[in-house]
């Protein structure tokens, strides 16, 4: 890595360090290190992240030395803590909103009823669209907006999503392995019947 990477790397683990972690994509990047990565790199502007609000723009301008803007409304507003709740009557067990939970809040197992973990709840609502039942709701927590837990928070949950990160790609691997050896098993078998077709049409020729 030479000198000009490594400091790139250094700032981009200095924003990301700031940034909520609630990996929510409000700021139109797939989570906070990707955005992260494009404030260090001068791509993006510092004020796309709702979760984080007026008081992370703040850090991030003292971080960057640039002017600390108002929050970009088009990527939302920075609203009062919400949590998701599931209406465990109407659940069907899908588990679709297990595989949305960025930070694996989302408990329960195929057709059984899911719960949230409300402590690890973020209230970034992606579990809401993928519900076929429209069993997920969010409520607001009754907390006020608390930059200091949030920033205690983020680490856990960056944590948290390098893990469900990791469970789905591991996933992915194992289905893709499954249909690999599925396929090399379909091929075996057209190659065997092939064989015996041709061993046949050479007895049949002996004979
Ligand atoms: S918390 Fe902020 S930086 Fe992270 S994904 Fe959401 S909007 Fe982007
Ligand atoms: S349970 Fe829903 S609202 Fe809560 S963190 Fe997970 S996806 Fe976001
Ligand atoms: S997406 Fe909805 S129905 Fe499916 S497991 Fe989650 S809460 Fe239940």
């Amino acid at each position: 890595m030479n000198a000009d990477n490594a400091g790139w790397r250094q700032l981009a683990d200095a924003v990301d360090g700031l940034l909520p972690q609630t990996q929510c994509g409000q700021c139109g990047f797939d989570s906070c290190r990707p955005y992260a990565e494009a404030i260090a790199e001068g791509s993006a502007a510092i004020n796309q992240c709702p979760p984080g609000g007026d008081e992370t723009i703040a850090e991030l301008a003292i971080l960057l030395g640039r002017p600390a803007l108002p929050l970009n409304t088009a990527h939302g507003t920075a609203t009062a803590p919400a949590v998701a709740r599931i209406d465990e009557s109407a659940c069907i067990g899908c588990t679709l909103c297990i595989d949305a939970c960025p930070v694996d809040a989302i408990v329960g197992a195929r057709r059984l009823m899911h719960t949230v973990i409300s402590v690890e709840c973020t209230g970034c609502a992606l579990c809401l669209p993928p519900c076929p039942v429209d069993c997920i709701v969010l409520k607001p927590s009754g907390e006020p907006r608390d930059r200091d837990a949030q920033r205690l928070a983020a680490p856990r949950l960056r944590e948290r999503y390098r893990a469900h990160r990791q469970r789905l790609h591991a996933r992915e691997l194992q289905a893709r392995n499954k249909a690999a050896l599925a396929a090399a098993e379909r091929k075996k078998a057209v190659i065997a019947k092939a064989l015996a077709r041709a061993q046949q049409r050479l007895a049949d020729r002996k004979s």
